[in-house]
């Protein structure tokens, strides 16, 4: 790992700027920053945010939603978790904590705000980028994005090879994803050819 991005997760690791934010949630916890970046990995995942199995494990998708995420990708857990080929850039590296419905809520953006453009810049050359739902949309496409997921999905040809929007894979979208059959039939074999081409090349 470059020596920049090295101190910079340590720096992100120990970072407590939400702390009075999550401890008037419900679960009412302390931040626990999950960093999993290292310069020279050439795809990066940007997602939302850890949720309560990441929160606990340290370790991103670590929980169903990773499981349903490797699968599209075509990639084992030990090819995800090797940071020299993969990095994490959620829209926040701590749990946010949950709403009255018990879903998480949202990324604060003072996380990428504070965080991204450092990170961003001590990545290097990525060849591939996964923006996995809508909050990761709206931050890196912008105007591009403001159709909601599922047209951002649709409109994938327009990002690809280098960049491919994605619903989040949480169990949430399942009624998502039988409802749009297009994605796993369209979207999920050239995102799988291009995670194989950027991981052997
Ligand atoms: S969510 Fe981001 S900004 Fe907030 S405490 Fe965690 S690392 Fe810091």
């Amino acid at each position: 790992m470059s020596d920049a991005l090295t101190a910079l997760a340590a720096e992100l690791a120990a970072c407590t700027l939400c702390a009075p934010r999550f401890a008037a949630t419900a679960t009412g916890h302390s931040p626990r920053p999950v960093p999993w970046f290292r310069s020279g990995a050439r795809i990066v995942v940007a997602g939302q945010a850890p949720g309560m199995r990441v929160h606990k494990a340290g370790r991103p998708f670590f929980d169903p939603s990773g499981d349903r995420l490797r699968d599209w990708m075509g990639i084992t857990a030990e090819q995800f978790y090797d940071r020299d080929r993969l990095s994490v850039l959620p829209m926040a590296f701590c749990f946010p904590g949950y709403d009255a419905k018990g879903a998480d809520l949202p990324p604060p953006p003072v996380c990428a705000a504070t965080w991204h453009d450092r990170i961003t810049a001590g990545l290097g050359d990525v060849a591939l980028t996964l923006l996995v739902g809508g909050y990761a949309q709206k931050y890196f496409l912008g105007a591009d994005a403001k159709g909601g997921v599922t047209r951002t999905v649709q409109g994938w040809r327009a990002h690809a090879p280098r960049v491919f929007p994605l619903p989040h894979p949480s169990w949430r979208n399942t009624g998502w994803l039988k409802k749009n059959p297009w994605f796993a039939a369209e979207v999920l074999p050239a995102l799988r050819t291009r995670v194989k081409e950027v991981m052997d090349g």
